[in-house]
């Protein structure tokens, strides 16, 4: 299985210093029970929610399926819950047109076994399938991520 998280940990290039700016935390923040990250920053934790949710999809209530929803369905609202809670709790529209109640990024088995709603594969262009389209083979092609494996 390839080592999905690695890139999140990679170490960003910095400009400046000659040293010890490599040595630093990149960023200061908590790792997620499954090798996530979470930042303490307001806007940069909504924009890491987006980045999670384009490659890991998300759960719903229900966690019955795993559904996809456009960042720019998100209003400034759903990004401050992102913010407070890594998850948006109040109603949000999915790719394939249901209005779940909440999303969340889900966790590492979850990603793994569940399949993905046909509704947004179709939505989306992505086959319909099993697991995270980070997880599965044909999306991450789809996707570009066969140079990060
Ligand atoms: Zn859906």
């Amino acid at each position: 299985m390839p080592c999905d998280e690695a890139g999140a940990l990679r170490p960003l290039q910095r400009p400046a210093g000659p040293e010890g700016a490599l040595l630093r935390p990149v960023r200061a923040g908590r790792m997620t029970a499954d090798g996530g990250y979470i930042t303490p920053s307001g806007q940069e934790s909504a924009d890491e929610f987006l980045g999670f949710g384009r490659l890991d999809w998300y759960v719903t209530k229900a966690w019955r399926a795993l559904h996809y929803v456009r960042p720019e369905d998100f209003t400034a609202e759903h990004r401050r819950s992102m913010e407070d809670d890594w998850a948006v709790l109040m109603p949000v529209r999915l790719a394939c047109g249901r209005t779940a109640a909440e999303v969340r990024i889900p966790g590492i088995f979850t990603r793994m076994s569940h399949q993905r709603c046909t509704g947004c594969c179709r939505a989306t262009g992505l086959p319909p399938g099993k697991g995270s389209p980070k997880n599965d083979d044909e999306c991450r092609k789809l996707l570009g991520l066969e140079d990060h494996l």
